[in-house]
């Protein structure tokens, strides 16, 4: 049978990981919007800027309990020569003093209780003695920055999230204290997922020799919903060319098709060939490792991209490549001292997967693409450019995972 691969490819070869997240996300469909709940948004992406509708805090407020007071009144205050100070009344959160607080006079104060008129300064309960029900000893100088100043945090109409970003917990709480009760977020992306291989066999049957569970399906799906897509699970397909194209001719109304396996340099790596003869190829390789063989194409219509059979290298192409191309988000990277060497590849760039101990990162010693285990076990992905050797003590750019 003659090689499905052209001798002169009309399609660009072994491109950088940057330039294959350009090519997938170029493929994707743009945002749309839709408008949720914020109990359903965690997790979602921004499809607008969002602005704040009100100030926070919404008045000037104590960060603390004790009493509100005039600064000048106890600037001589000291463990041996408290300041006796008037109370005149109390103010509480949601429960405000009406008055002013005069020259010697206090009010006392909860955190979150507005500052009345007339107060510029607090003075912790720690830090007071009673003296009667209508008096306090203030026995060190009230402070103004225990004063949390009316849209000190921001204010109405401020643009406080952009557009793109994802609602993480913090970000969502956030987006109810900005006043949100719905956001406009953008609609998941439908992912549909197949794996190929005659020998990949569904959890919970038996294994003869030669077989392997379908991890990698798993894995992915496990990732797509993390990342905030929908997940169209086609299942698995054998290495068949027609099975092959019934299953995936099952993606209808799918964004982007995700693959796994048959994309290497096989004689049954039949999800290359079915793109190379049947459908549309933007590229083929990528400069990395794991992942090497990874593809990107178009099915009738439909973006494929063909992760790599290896479990290793299927996960790491997914967060590498896949996934920022997904979500919009530039991977997170830190830089980390070298524990041990790192070994660079001549012409790819490599994501070794490393232990972090103590802000040090260290080789771990199984690297083969099909070891699992190397990234359950370790947390990070040390990147090592092309041809540039870390040695040990050397700072190294790492992604954690
Ligand atoms: P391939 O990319 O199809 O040549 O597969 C490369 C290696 O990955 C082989 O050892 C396969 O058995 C293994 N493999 C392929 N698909 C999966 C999968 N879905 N889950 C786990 N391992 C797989
Ligand atoms: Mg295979």
């Amino acid at each position: 049978m003659p090689s499905p691969v052209p001798s002169e490819p009309s399609f660009p070869m072994n491109v950088s990981v940057p330039e294959a997240r350009t090519m997938l996300a170029a493929l994707l469909p743009d945002p749309v919007a839709e408008t949720v709940a914020v109990a359903d948004a965690a997790g979602r992406f921004l499809f607008a800027d969002l602005e704040a509708r009100v100030s926070h805090p919404s008045a000037t407020e104590s960060a603390l309990d004790g009493i509100a007071c005039r600064e000048a009144d106890t600037v001589t205050a000291g463990p041996g020569t408290p300041v006796r100070l008037l109370v005149v009344g109390e103010s509480r959160a949601g429960v405000p003093f009406a008055g002013r607080v005069g020259p010697g006079e206090c009010v006392r104060i909860y955190t979150g209780a507005p500052v009345p008129d007339g107060a510029d300064a607090i003075c912790p309960v720690e830090q007071l003695q009673d003296d009667g029900p209508d008096a306090v000893h203030a026995l060190r100088p009230a402070s103004g920055a225990d004063i949390r100043l009316e849209g000190g945090d921001f204010r109405t109409g401020e643009v406080v999230m952009h557009a793109g970003t994802r609602l993480t917990p913090a970000r969502l709480a956030l987006a109810v204290s900005l006043g949100h009760a719905q956001v406009s977020v953008r609609r998941r992306l439908r992912v549909a997922l197949l794996s190929t291989g005659d020998e990949v066999r569904e959890p919970g049957t038996a294994l003869a020799p030669g077989q392997v569970y379908d991890s990698n399906r798993y894995g992915l799906a496990a990732m797509l919903r993390e990342a905030g897509c929908d997940v169209l699970d086609l299942g698995h397909a054998p290495d068949s060319p027609e099975r092959l194209a019934e299953r995936i001719g099952a993606a209808g109304g799918a964004d982007v098709l995700l693959t796994s396996g048959g994309v290497s340099m096989g004689k049954y790596d039949f999800m290359r060939d079915l793109l190379l003869e049947q459908g549309r190829v933007s590229f083929w390789k990528v400069r990395l490792r794991p992942g090497g063989p990874a593809m990107l194409g178009g099915w009738r219509g439909l973006p494929v991209f063909g992760l790599p059979g290896n479990p290793v290298s299927s996960l790491v192409v997914f967060q590498v490549i896949v996934r920022p191309a997904l979500t919009g988000e530039t991977p997170f990277t830190l830089r980390l001292r070298a524990a041990t060497p790192f070994r660079a590849l001549p012409d790819k760039t490599a994501y070794w997967r490393g232990n972090i101990e103590g802000g040090t990162v260290s080789d771990y010693p199984k690297q083969g693409s099909g070891v699992l285990r190397s990234l359950s076990d370790t947390g990070a992905l040390v990147i090592v450019p092309e041809g540039r050797p870390v040695q040990v003590g050397e700072d190294v750019e790492v992604m954690l995972f």
